[in-house]
């Protein structure tokens, strides 16, 4: 209930699983002390030589899968596995919701760069339901998403029977989160399913649906929704399954990532320049939809895109504090007015559905939010 800020960036405690010290510094930002002064980045190194190593095939068939949109994060990771450590990655991508064109772009630049991809896109007809469900059950459409982005990869490994998963970063750890892993090259599926699935499983979703009658029991019977579930863990430990951070071997800076990506795989800024929300114009630019995500998680943490993007550029030393705070009052929060209309006939809801849902998030947060004459302000904001 009570609302603190980060002193070192501009997170507060109200972001999930987020810790703060007795000095009032963020778990993220304790990580980024140590990622960029105490880690021994020779010694991962040679951790990612020993992994890969034992990996890396000798005729050419795959020896990794690499997940990703084709975006700046995943292409530098496919990239360096590739030509930097001659492996031989399948690159796997699950389709955003709607794609935007310069995400479209950016796919298809990444794969002709060199790499083989496949591209799987969701029943659409289902997906946009089970979005929609997600929006009014868990006030964010994009957990369905989310579901199939970390599942799918590894649906891939177990047919191919590729052990090696390599996703980017350690959300959890770089951004503010559990940091149980932080020490940890690879997350166990135990720990995948505790972290992901805990309260918001899709057999939850698929109930909310038939209660509300935007799943019919015909559909629950005939459809599998296979790619949002993780294949069974006994497949799993069958192939060997072990799913690695990139970011744990080598130091994570996104904007070195962009740099990476420009260079070698394509990689576009968005030409229209930043995303609604953020000052930001080349991260997560592939989904007309996702500034609806970022939009709920103003609403449900009073923590919107500008503070995610300037929390990390803070961290890495690019923005100084007092930056990442003119930007947080400038443009967090924005509304994503571009893609609204569109947004509200992919979920199939109404603009005043729509504002139920966010302000039902809102009466649940009345520590965060007071209305000032009609309009709605957050009760506090990063100083
Ligand atoms: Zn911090």
């Amino acid at each position: 209930m009570n609302v603190q800020y980060c002193t070192r960036c501009v997170v507060s405690n109200q972001r999930p699983r987020i810790t703060f010290d007795k000095d009032g510094v963020c778990s993220a930002c304790r990580f980024a002390y140590e990622k960029h002064h105490v880690i021994d980045w020779t010694e991962r190194e040679r951790q990612l030589h020993d992994l890969l190593d034992r990996h890396r095939s000798k005729d050419g068939s795959y020896d990794c899968v690499v997940p990703g949109s084709g975006g700046k994060d995943s292409s530098y990771v496919a990239y360096m596995l590739k030509y930097k450590y001659g492996m031989h990655p399948l690159t796997v991508t699950w389709a955003p919701h709607i794609y935007t064109d310069i995400g479209w772009r950016n796919y298809l630049a990444f794969k002709d760069s060199g790499f083989d991809n496949l591209l799987a896109f969701p029943n659409g007809r289902l997906h946009r339901r089970l979005s929609r469900l997600a929006f009014e059950l868990w006030g964010d459409h994009f957990k369905i998403f989310g579901l199939g982005q970390k599942a799918y990869g590894f649906h891939i490994a177990v047919k191919f029977g590729i052990p090696l998963v390599f996703y980017g970063e350690s959300g959890e750890v770089e951004y503010g989160g559990s940091t149980k892993n932080k020490e940890k090259p690879c997350e166990s599926v135990e720990d995948w399913s505790e972290l992901y699935y805990q309260g918001s499983s899709l057999s939850e979703l698929l109930k909310h649906g038939r209660t509300s009658g935007l799943v019919s029991e015909e559909e629950l019977q005939n459809e599998r929704f296979l790619f949002y579930w993780h294949p069974p863990l006994d497949d799993l430990k069958k192939i060997g399954a072990e799913m690695h951070w990139f970011s744990y071997y080598k130091k994570w800076v996104p904007q070195e990532n962009y740099y990476c990506a420009v260079e070698h795989t394509g990689f576009q800024a968005n030409p229209d320049g930043r995303s609604e929300g953020t000052y930001s114009k080349y991260a997560s630019l592939d989904d007309r939809t996702d500034g609806f995500h970022y939009y709920l998680g103003y609403i449900k943490f009073g923590l919107g895109r500008t503070t995610s993007d300037a929390a990390h550029e803070i961290r890495d030393g690019h923005l100084t504090r007092e930056e990442g705070v003119a930007l947080v009052h400038r443009y967090d929060g924005e509304f994503p007015q571009k893609y609204y209309q569109e947004f509200l006939e992919y979920l199939d809801i109404s603009d005043g559905e729509f504002w139920e849902v966010v302000n039902h998030y809102r009466s649940l947060t009345p520590h965060l939010w007071e209305n000032r004459g009609g309009e709605w302000v957050l009760k506090h904001r990063v100083k």
